[in-house]
């Protein structure tokens, strides 16, 4: 079997050995197929469970290659630095080599108290696990880089939150689960965790900076850091993802969305969403995700201020900023119909002309005064000027007030050279007909809760396609009920 732990390369402060914590009578809740054959998993279902619900004991995993432990890490929680961090209710089971010489983490969430519990019962909730499982697999759709989901299990166990709930367990797969949080606590901890750790994730995930110095080495890194983190905000303002946590400990640095807690994906377009109700002065808010990604990069610099001079960590968030105000733009682009959409989406290129950045700047104020809906908005773009017109404009509290944008928008494209049919095809192929509202969720997890999970499977599967029209959704592509929008998260996972 292709299963190693090379994360024990490490010294032995980054890491404490602690085998999961068997969670009795499980069963599988879902199993994430396309994945599964994409990382040539050949496990069977009765051994995927086995795995998934923590039932092999250190021996068997350690037979097969894995030995479970848990990541000591720190990093700031809403703007305060926390030694005391670490995984407290997951630990990385080992990795796994694709057929493709691929490496990826294999991270068992919910899968008991660790050293790094503090007061927490190490314990997962099915609602929380299929919020994860569910996001991480919209966004791969969506092409927003992030952590993949491989299956949940769940077992008649019942865990204290704000009420009792189910118990389950995830299982996470992402090349690196090392956030910035590792960093800021190497730094901390002494100079041969901090040395070691850099020349860990260069080796493994930077390969292009080997064989350079240390300080080249900072400077590559930390660069490419900003530089992914920049685009990975710059899609989720795009696609309307709101994470919600976005502590440095919730940060990858693979620039991948990591860690889902409270996130939102927009019914009603509004730039001071919170989705987090705990998080009462907004720090995490969608206006603000760029900021406090700027902010994180900056806590990463500083960790790494042994090898970079104050010049380089400003080049390096500088950079941020430029990358940043790049893509937001080319994504909005692509969104608009007017630059194509990239193969690789998080990468998107775009031409841009005078006018572009106010045209964006536009919709955004009036979606905003209007509280229009987000991804229909988007959608149903298309209809501009055909005779389903009537379900764009019905979007619209105001349409009067849209008249203007409409008419510089169609300029834009005849502008461009592009055909209306042409135009409409890049609407459908940039915005999703189906979004994973905060409803559709909670519906999925309360059939899930009842022993049925064939809408959890109908979704994992429309959701890695949403830009296809899935007329078997149609009453899901309709502007939600007010009930349906006032859904209030929690912290609480
Ligand atoms: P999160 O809010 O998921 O980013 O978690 C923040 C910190 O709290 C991390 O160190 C987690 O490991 C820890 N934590 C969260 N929930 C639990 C839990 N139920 N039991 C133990 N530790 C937890
Ligand atoms: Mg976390």
């Amino acid at each position: 079997m292709p299963f190693q732990s090379r994360f024990t390369q490490l010294p032995s402060d980054f890491y404490q050995f602690n085998a999961p914590e068997p969670m009795q009578d499980a069963h599988l809740v879902a199993v994430n197929e396309a994945l599964r054959t994409q990382l040539g998993l050949t496990l069977k279902d009765e051994a995927l469970l086995a795995l998934t619900s923590g039932q092999l004991t250190h021996p068997q995993l350690a037979e097969l290659g894995l030995r479970p432990l848990a990541q000591k890490y720190t990093g700031h929680q809403f703007g305060y630095y926390n030694p005391h961090l670490g995984d407290g209710r997951g630990v990385l089971l080992g990795e796994w080599q694709a057929p493709d010489g691929k490496v990826w983490d294999l991270h068992l969430k919910g899968a008991g108290r660790t050293r790094f519990s503090r007061n927490g019962d190490g314990r997962a909730v099915l609602r929380s696990s299929i919020r994860e499982f569910l996001a991480s697999e919209a966004l791969y759709g969506l092409g927003v880089p992030t952590t993949r989901a491989l299956a949940i299990a769940t077992s008649d166990e019942m865990v204290q939150r704000e009420i009792l709930e189910p118990r389950a367990t995830l299982l996470r797969l992402t090349p690196t689960h090392i956030r910035f949080g590792h960093f800021e606590w190497a730094a901390r901890q002494s100079a041969t965790a901090r040395d070691a750790l850099l020349g860990y994730v260069i080796d493994h995930y930077f390969p292009e900076a080997q064989g350079q110095s240390l300080k080249h080495q900072a400077w590559y890194f930390l660069h490419s850091v900003c530089q992914r983190t920049a685009r990975l905000i710059a899609h989720w303002q795009a696609v309307g993802f709101n994470h919600g946590v976005m502590n440095s400990d919730n940060m990858s640095i693979l620039g991948e969305t990591f860690d889902f807690g409270p996130y939102a994906f927009f019914d009603d377009f509004q730039i001071g969403f919170v989705c987090n109700h705990s998080d009462t002065d907004g720090r995490y808010a969608y206006s603000e995700q760029p900021l406090i990604g700027h902010f994180n990069c900056a806590l990463l610099a500083d960790a790494l201020g042994a090898y970079l001079s104050e010049d380089e960590q400003k080049k390096a968030l500088e950079s941020y900023v430029d990358e940043y105000n790049r893509v937001a733009l080319a994504q909005m682009l692509v969104k608009l119909g007017l630059a194509e959409p990239p193969k690789e989406r998080n990468q998107p290129e775009a031409e841009v002309q005078k006018g572009d950045r106010a045209l964006v700047a536009d919709v955004f104020i009036m979606m905003d005064q209007q509280r229009v809906d987000h991804s229909l908005f988007f959608r149903r773009l298309a209809w501009l000027g055909t005779e389903r017109e009537p379900e764009l404009m019905a979007l619209l509290a105001e349409p009067d007030a849209f008249a203007d944008w409409f008419e510089s928008l169609q300029q834009r494209i005849s502008e461009a050279g592009l055909s209306q049919t042409d135009w409409q095809a890049r609407i459908r192929a940039a915005n999703p007909s189906i979004v994973l509202r905060s409803y559709i969720a909670q519906e999925i997890i309360d059939a899930a809760e009842k022993g049925d999970y064939a809408p959890l499977t109908q979704w994992t599967q429309a959701l890695q396609r949403p830009f296809d029209d899935h007329p078997e959704l149609a009453e899901y592509q309709q502007p939600p009920k007010p009930a349906q929008k006032s859904m209030v998260l929690s912290c609480s996972s």
